[in-house]
């Protein structure tokens, strides 16, 4: 539908982006988006999380006559977005199972009555008959499908009631849809197009760079130290969420940061579902907290204050570890996503896709998206340069963002043809049987300990190939087998337990028709340090307690509304208050984050925790 020729103007648009939210400006292709859509144009918005698409549908639904419908799936995040919204002085509700009867029946009459600008409603609630009856005798601005790839029937977020969602097209032909997601791939989209019939839909896609985020990829070593130290250094008293693959391993891991004087608390689907919720609440209140977590956790975390997001396991897929690590730093502020990665991983991923019941064209997808992950890596590329090639963005050929590990310390790489003609020998030599712990036994030529036992147990002392590496480190074969699993050079055996095996690329290595080119491996794998000085403009001393000083102050107001720290002030709004020092209503209203409503309701109080800080 082409609309562009607005009835609405945008200069409303801009209006209402100052006075209610306080922003200064639209963002990226935010100003065009609510163009089209207040004028009653469908749309589809891909942009990564963090973009600010809730703006997207806000904006017009208050442009709008009526009240805007949100469909989402993330119910326990209606009430924070409602409080949120209510902040700054806009009329919202939820529809959800949360809800007892008699407080929904009260948001059915505001919404009947026409006081409400926005409804936040589960899918499944909307589909109700109750529900469509109440919109169709209501006035609706316009529908929002939010976190859209829910649709998608292969993705890993899939609502079958989504599928449903077409329905909207037919029952309220006139009412302008808007479905957003964070989710960029093509087929996706397609999808979304197709079962949301959007045919008609204006799609907008941003760049899925996310330039606050540093990525960095360190060798695992002592993972859970390698993890506290980093913590410590970059990121003490803050938010962040550790992704661990099993339950055990997070339950783990938050005790061991716990007893290292980190605020950490676990987060699993074996939990039950009351310490799950709770754990979830206080994460999202806290202000220096980190959650350990599997991935269970985290769809839909819209805190934007997480300033990292830590890996200790290999995820499956670059999807999922871009969106894992995209929810850190949603505010905009510098953040890190931090993995630390070692063979064992990979060993144990080849496996479980082998092991899995899925079929065969499951398998063989998994093991693509995972070997694009091992690519990522051990990539010497700039890990965004890659990270955006995946998702099909192109960048230049000579791209460094300049501020990942790999750009701030460039691997070198090296010859290791030789080297890995020996692994691959010895891998044939004791017939592609053994696990790589056995492997690298027999190649240092170990004779003690419970290798030296098994080795002579099965006669591998008497191999040519026994001690013909002793040159390297059980570490730096650990790295080399590693890159050599990435490279596809070997593979872990589907049937034999972990065994690694040799493919069809080894041959042309054995017999010197090909070279391999691998990372250094003596180069000690540490941490890069932070480099904030560019990354984020540092506070002075008087700043910094005047930050420190707001951050109080906003702790103590968040309390008092029963709200998240973050729905009083962003950290952003208060590390610029913290930099300018403003001295009147005025000069406060001028800071990002600062509305109308915002002013009136703390205004004088702020401007009172800037003048003692001042003073202390
Ligand atoms: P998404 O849903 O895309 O992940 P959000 O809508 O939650 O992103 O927005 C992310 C953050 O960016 C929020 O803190 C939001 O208030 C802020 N934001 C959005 N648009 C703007 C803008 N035009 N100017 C300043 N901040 C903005
Ligand atoms: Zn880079």
């Amino acid at each position: 539908m082409e609309s562009s020729i607005g009835t609405v103007p945008q200069q409303q648009a801009i209006d209402l982006l100052r006075r209610i939210f306080g922003y200064s400006e639209f963002r990226g292709a935010q100003a065009e988006i609510v163009d089209h859509v207040s004028n009653g144009g469908d749309a589809l918005v891909l942009m990564p999380t963090g973009a600010g698409k809730s703006l997207c549908y806000q904006i017009p639904a208050l442009l709008r006559r009526g009240v805007g419908v949100v469909v989402s799936p993330l119910i326990a995040l209606m009430q924070d977005q409602v409080d949120a919204l209510a902040e700054l002085g806009v009329r919202a509700a939820f529809l959800n199972s949360t809800l007892s009867g008699v407080e929904a029946a009260s948001v059915e009459r505001q919404v009947r009555a026409g006081e409400l600008d926005l409804l936040y409603v589960a899918p499944e609630r909307l589909l109700s008959e109750r529900c469509l009856n109440l919109l169709e005798q209501s006035r609706v601005a316009l529908f929002a499908i939010d976190e859209a790839h829910c649709v998608a029937q292969w993705g890993h977020d899939f609502r079958p009631e989504y599928i449903q969602l077409s329905i909207l097209h037919e029952r309220f032909p006139d009412v302008p849809r808007i479905a957003l997601t964070a989710t960029a791939d093509a087929q996706t989209r397609a999808e979304i197009v197709e079962r949301l019939q959007l045919h008609g839909a204006r799609v907008y896609v941003s760049s899925f760079d996310r330039p606050n985020i540093r990525y960095q990829i360190v060798e695992k070593l002592n993972a859970r130290k390698q993890l506290l130290d980093f913590i410590r250094a970059e990121h003490d008293g803050e938010c962040g969420i550790v992704y661990c693959l099993s339950r055990k391993k997070v339950e783990e891991t938050a005790a061991f940061l716990m007893e290292n004087g980190i605020d950490a608390l676990p987060y699993h689907a074996g939990m039950d579902s009351i310490t799950r919720q709770k754990h979830q609440a206080r994460f999202l209140r806290a202000d220096g907290l980190v959650m350990v977590a599997t991935i269970a956790f985290g769809m839909g975390i819209d805190k934007p204050d997480v300033r990292f997001v830590a890996h200790l396991d290999l995820p499956k897929s670059i999807e999922g570890y871009y969106q894992e690590t995209g929810r850190a730093g949603r505010d905009g502020m510098p953040a890190d996503a931090w993995m630390t990665y070692g063979l064992q991983d990979v060993v144990q991923l080849r496996r479980m896709i082998a092991e899995s019941e899925a079929d065969e064209t499951f398998k063989r997808v998994s093991s693509v998206k995972l070997d694009a992950m091992l690519g990522l890596c051990e990539s010497a590329d700039c890990r965004r340069k890659r990270l955006l090639n995946y998702f099909d963005e192109s960048t230049a050929s000579d791209y460094r963002c300049g501020y990942c590990d790999t750009c701030l310390s460039p691997p070198a790489s090296f010859d290791a043809t030789v080297a890995v003609q020996k692994l691959l020998s010895c891998i044939y030599r004791t017939g592609q049987r053994f696990g790589a712990v056995h492997v690298m036994a027999v190649l240092r030529g170990d004779v003690g300990g419970q290798s030296g036992e098994r080795i002579k147990q099965w006669q591998h002392d008497q191999l040519s190939v026994f001690g013909v590496g002793h040159e390297y480190s059980e570490t730096e074969w650990r790295a080399l087998i590693r890159q050599c699993l990435a490279l596809g050079v070997i593979d872990v055996d589907h049937d034999a337990y972990g065994a690694i095996k040799l493919t069809d690329d080894s041959r042309a290595v054995l017999k010197g028709e090909r070279k391999v080119m691998l990372r250094e491996l003596r180069k000690p794998v540490r941490t890069v340090k932070s480099s904030r000085k560019t990354f984020d403009s540092e506070l002075n001393s008087v700043q910094q307690r005047c930050f420190d000083s707001l951050r109080d102050w906003r702790l103590g107001a968040a309390r008092q509304h029963n709200v998240p720290a973050y729905v009083i002030f962003h950290d952003g709004t208060l590390r610029e208050i913290a930099l300018r020092q403003p001295d009147s209503l005025e000069a406060l209203q001028a800071i990002s984050g600062i509305g109308a409503k915002k002013l009136e309701a703390y205004g004088l109080e702020l401007l009172k925790v800037i003048q003692v800080s001042e003073t202390i």
